[in-house]
């Protein structure tokens, strides 16, 4: 099915093999239909989503050097110019715990990455399906 329009992916990881093998995937699944860029820190991606091109989906790791992605994530839900963005958190099976918080705190979902690169990527093709095509955004609705 393809996506309508080039859409933007802010991919908040800080590590470069995790970051190295979602670009790959998403790459793959989806082409020129989606723009991945990256963020290595909390810091950064937060500089990075209030600014123009609109980033339409972010993907969230939580264990992050310095800012954690529990409260990169209340600054994303606590900003008008990024409350409205889809937040897909990427866990690993040490952050478990963290689900609830991050619910709390406006997570739109969660996805596990510490499975098989196969898993992975079944996932992570699905990803960019819902939330950036089936799902409406908050955008769609003003245009
Ligand atoms: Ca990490």
């Amino acid at each position: 099915m393809p996506l309508i329009g080039p859409r933007r992916i802010l991919l908040v990881e800080d590590d470069l093999n995790h970051r190295w093998v979602m670009r790959r995937i998403l790459d793959s699944a989806f082409g020129d239909e989606i723009a991945v860029e990256e963020a290595e820190t909390g810091e950064r991606a937060l500089e990075r989503a209030t600014r123009k091109p609109e980033i339409d989906l972010i993907l969230l790791d939580l264990g992050l050097p310095g800012m954690g992605g529990i409260e990169v994530l209340k600054r994303i839900r606590s900003n008008p110019l990024t409350r409205g963005v889809p937040v897909v958190v990427l866990t690993s099976s040490q952050e478990r715990e963290d689900i609830q918080t991050a619910y709390q705190h406006g997570a739109n979902s969660f996805v596990s990455k510490s499975e098989t690169p196969e898993l992975m990527f079944q996932r992570l093709r699905m990803l960019p399906v819902y939330w950036l095509e089936l799902n409406q955004l908050p955008r769609d609705l003003q245009n």
